[in-house]
């Protein structure tokens, strides 16, 4: 199967902060594999802007390193580097200061769309944004693109929403949550709304509960210092899971359209109830012979920071009223792998014997590895042993189904760009989003702050404290193994 690439207007995209780790790694790669897809034109421009001093001869070679070592894509042919390089230059700029902005205004043309991205720290987007106008880099068609964390809390968030409106309209902004550009993500609103058969089941009378597992195996390594005042709350739950919760949960919207779509997610923030305390389970990974513990990892022996972290919500109304959603998510656990699991109630009535068994449908969508779904259905298990059935899965996995194009889909970066230059909101978070989802969780945080609550040590190489197994296990219900 031939996926149909159509190429994006010509742009101009600014790129700050693009010496940067995220740049490097995931930005400009992403750039160039939909370069070498033909959906960059031959106008394109994309400009790094930082603080080093550097022409664009140096930063192009910045980035040919960075393109070859974080992935290039197979499709590319030989010379195609070269050629996406001369789409690349350098401008350096002081995000605080004034140094660099007339030149940086001199590099820009006019009649293309204009995009700049933050990949810098929340604390340089008020500056950043500020200069862009008082320069006159960008007008009301500008977009900016904008990466996480966005606030520490709700306060902050707030903060950052308002810097950003005094100089750029809501429909300019774009806030990135990687997880929303995945394959699969967007495959979840396929399968749930382009097709009758799962929309009817899709609600508390069908649905058992939900399970969203996003596991990693790396720890906090170097990041540890950072890491340590945010944790799994700030760092995943608040963002990633939430919005995949959202998407899970939302009524339809009526139409596949950014507002249509971001007010349906919003109704679900604001319909999650508060979670009781012991519903969450925190826990912070153990040494693992010479490998350091989290808090050795934080640099602080007494770290009361959660590098897991399980909980059980509630959305309060009438589709899920009484259908929990467990989350989970956390460092060094047995295996890299996310999903969510719709788990559907048991048939009504058994007409088969005792033992003849009985399995429930499970939908899986695997985010990582190898994106896809899967669908669980009760069979009969072959040959003559009578009526026993047996749980088969019907299987979607992209790399087959889609065969080599599936792995050169677009990874989540490389999409979201794409979108931001067709003016595409859909897959951003709207600033009252963030707000709201921060609304949800400051309370909890604040919660085991004013408890004094100690998250519990767990192996690594584990699912996580034996206090989360027991979290679902006090309900009759079991978490799905974390397996690659
Ligand atoms: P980094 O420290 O590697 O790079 C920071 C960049 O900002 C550099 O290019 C630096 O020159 C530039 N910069 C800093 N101060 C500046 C100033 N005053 N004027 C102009 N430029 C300045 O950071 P990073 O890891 O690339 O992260 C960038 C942003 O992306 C952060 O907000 C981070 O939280 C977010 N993010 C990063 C990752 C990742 O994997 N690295 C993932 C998700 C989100």
């Amino acid at each position: 199967m031939v996926s149909r690439v159509i190429p994006v207007d010509p742009f101009d995209l600014v790129i700050f902060g693009g010496t940067g780790d995220l740049a490097r790694r995931k930005i400009f790669p992403g750039l160039f594999r939909r370069f070498c897809s033909g959906q960059m034109q031959e106008e394109a421009r994309i400009i790094g802007a930082a603080r080093s001093e550097m022409d664009d001869a140096g930063f192009r070679e910045m980035i040919a390193d960075a393109i070859r070592e974080f992935g290039g894509g197979r499709a590319c042919e030989d010379g195609t580097l070269e050629a996406f390089l001369n789409h690349v230059f350098y401008e350096q700029v002081d995000a605080m200061g004034t140094g660099g902005w007339e030149a940086l205004k001199g590099r820009l043309r006019s009649g293309y769309v204009r995009a700049f991205y933050f990949s810098v720290g929340p604390s340089l987007f008020g500056a950043l944004a500020e200069r862009l106008r008082t320069f006159g880099l960008a007008d009301d068609e500008s977009r900016v693109v904008v990466e996480k964390p966005f606030g520490h809390d709700l306060a902050t968030a707030r903060a950052l929403n308002k810097a950003l409106a005094e100089h750029f309209d809501e429909t300019q902004i774009y806030r990135i949550d990687h997880y929303l550009g995945k394959e699969t993500v967007q495959n979840l609103m396929a399968v749930r709304f382009g097709n009758v058969l799962f929309e009817p089941l899709w609600n508390a009378q069908y649905v058992d509960h939900i399970q969203i597992t996003v596991a990693e195996t790396v720890g906090v390594g170097g990041r540890g210092e950072y890491y340590d005042k945010s944790g799994a709350m700030r760092d995943m739950v608040q963002n990633h899971l939430m919005q995949l919760l959202c998407l899970i949960a939302m009524e339809p919207p009526a139409r596949f359209e950014p507002d249509a779509v971001r007010d349906e997610k919003l109704k679900v923030i604001r319909a999650l109830e508060p979670v009781k305390p012991h519903h969450i389970v925190r826990g912070q990974y153990d040494a693992d012979g010479d490998a350091p513990s989290y808090r050795e990892d934080a640099g602080d022996t007494r770290s009361t920071t959660e590098s897991f972290i399980a909980m059980k919500c509630h959305v309060s109304n009438w589709r899920w009223a009484g259908t929990p959603i467990y989350l989970r998510t956390g460092k060094k656990l047995r295996a890299r792998a996310s999903e969510i699991a719709v788990v559907f109630k048991d048939a009504p009535h058994s007409i088969f014997p005792e033992d003849a068994g009985r399995h429930r449908n499970i939908l899986t969508i695997r985010l990582q590895p190898n994106e896809g779904m899967e669908l669980g259905v009760t069979i009969k298990e072959p040959g003559p042993g009578g009526m026993r059935l047996l749980d088969v899965p019907l299987d979607m996995s992209f790399a087959e189904a889609l065969g080599p194009d599936a792995e050169e889909a677009p990874d989540a970066y490389e999409r979201l760009i794409m979108d931001v230059i067709r003016g595409n909101q859909t897959l951003f978070m709207r600033g009252d989003e963030v707000e709201a989802a921060w609304a949800w969780t400051d309370p909890i945080i604040e919660g085991w702050q004013a408890r004094g609550e100690v998250p519990k040590p767990y192996d690594v190489g584990s699912s996580g404290p034996d206090d989360s197994l027991m979290l679902l296990h006090r309900d009759g219900r079991k978490w799905r193994d974390i397996r690659a």
